[in-house]
């Protein structure tokens, strides 16, 4: 038997989330049937909001609903360190350790010849801009301990050191992306503090 057509699409929208397969999918799709009207429209307005109203910070690349981002716009933080990773989501465990005050930066992937993703595929080009900017004295690499994310380290440093701006990698190979979930406040912090140059 097939399913009727507004749950089959519905089914067929959770599985284009990632890690949703066609059983979690339907079991979900199912359940928001069951849910609260008022719950379901709050919920799709949300969806179509968050797309809506966030942008991408045009200077470090955070998302953010005003552009520059609040991080870019804080004259407070310290404007000589820039830390850089992944994804939008690593500052966001990061700023919750409340120990670093620089500022940051978002590739938005990593450098993955096996994907076909290249230097102009990542957000490296607005970094490199960014260091023109005298007041920029080190670069901290904080991309994950894969094979991507230290050839991405690698390529940054090699890029980036002949301007004359130190580049260190967070210490014990601990990234933030990967290892975050299995790593407390007190080692990410210690990752931090014990970077060491490239
Ligand atoms: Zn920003």
């Amino acid at each position: 038997m097939q399913y009727p057509e507004p749950i089959a699409k519905l089914i067929e929208s959770y599985m284009k989330l990632p890690g949703i397969g066609n059983k979690t999918a339907t079991r979900l799709a199912f359940y928001t049937i069951d849910m609260q009207q008022d719950d379901v429209t709050d919920f799709a307005k949300a969806l179509v909001a968050a797309q809506r109203d966030l942008h991408y910070c045009s200077i470090c690349g955070n998302i953010t609903e005003e552009d520059p981002c609040l991080i870019c716009r804080d004259k407070q933080r310290d404007q000589s360190t820039v830390l850089v990773v992944e994804t939008p989501k690593d500052i966001m465990t990061l700023e919750r350790m409340h120990e670093y005050h620089g500022l940051y930066h978002v590739l938005h992937g990593v450098l993955s010849p096996i994907e076909g993703k290249g230097p102009k595929d990542i957000n490296i080009a607005s970094l490199l801009k960014r260091l023109q900017n005298d007041a920029i004295k080190e670069v901290i690499i904080a991309t994950n301990a894969t094979p991507e994310g230290e050839a991405t380290a690698t390529y940054l440093s090699r890029l980036i050191k002949p301007a004359g701006i130190k580049v260190t990698r967070l210490a014990h190979g601990l990234s933030v992306g990967s290892d975050i979930e299995y790593a407390d406040e007190m080692t990410l912090m210690k990752a931090v503090e014990g970077r060491q140059e490239m």
